[in-house]
């Protein structure tokens, strides 16, 4: 098989699932950080799923990552990941404590390498210390991860140890390492959708 065709209606049902293991597990989740593009989809419908009736919704903060193909001999050439966007703090920077003591969920559509997720997670954790050192504010601040996908092969890079424990790293499936084509990125969703359905994806 070469593409891995996955329709709205799975990537919905995933969210939904991942919601139930989160509220299952009593973890409180107050910010969503989702990794643009892939992650933003996968964040609103997760957030649908986790509101608690006459609670607020929960916020979601964009941020982009951007991978690049380091240029140079082949065997040199990596990987490097690129922010592109950061958390939006305000324009007066009042809201920097937001990550301060809270439980924050990253959410991306796909953990292929685990590169993005490894610099997303310490790019975060630097931004906590550096945000407790300027304000004065502390707290236990606890991340997790949820992917749709997460790719069976050998990673480039690993999360921290404590991603090991239960409902740290939520991924909705595990699939081969194929190339998967999300429905955000169809030119024609009935068709999309279709192959979606042939291959059992919907
Ligand atoms: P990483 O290798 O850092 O885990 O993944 C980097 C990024 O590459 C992902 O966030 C995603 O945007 C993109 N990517 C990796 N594998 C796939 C795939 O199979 N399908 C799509 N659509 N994007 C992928």
């Amino acid at each position: 098989m070469s593409k891995l065709y996955i329709s709205y209606n799975i990537v919905h049902k995933l969210c939904q699932q991942a919601a139930q293991e989160i509220k299952a597990l009593g973890q409180l989740v107050d910010l969503i950080v989702a990794i643009g593009g892939g992650g933003f989809i996968p964040a609103r419908i997760l957030r649908s799923f986790l509101k608690e009736e006459g609670k607020k919704n929960i916020p979601i903060q964009a941020i982009g990552l951007s991978l690049y193909e380091q240029m140079g001999d082949e065997e040199k050439i990596g990987k490097e990941v690129v922010r592109t966007q950061w958390l939006d703090f305000g324009s007066l920077g009042q809201h920097m404590d937001m990550l301060i003591g809270k439980n924050v969920i990253i959410v991306d559509e796909v953990d292929d390498t685990r590169t993005t997720l490894h610099y997303a997670v310490t790019e975060l954790e630097r931004d906590v210390r550096e945000i407790e050192e300027k304000t004065g504010k502390q707290g236990t601040t606890k991340f997790s991860v949820f992917v749709l996908h997460n790719k069976r092969k050998a990673k480039r890079a690993e999360l921290p140890e404590e991603f090991k424990e239960k409902g740290r790293y939520i991924a909705g499936t595990d699939v081969d390492d194929v190339w998967i084509a999300y429905p955000w990125d169809a030119i024609d969703i009935d068709e999309h959708t279709e192959a979606a359905k042939e291959q059992g994806n919907y």
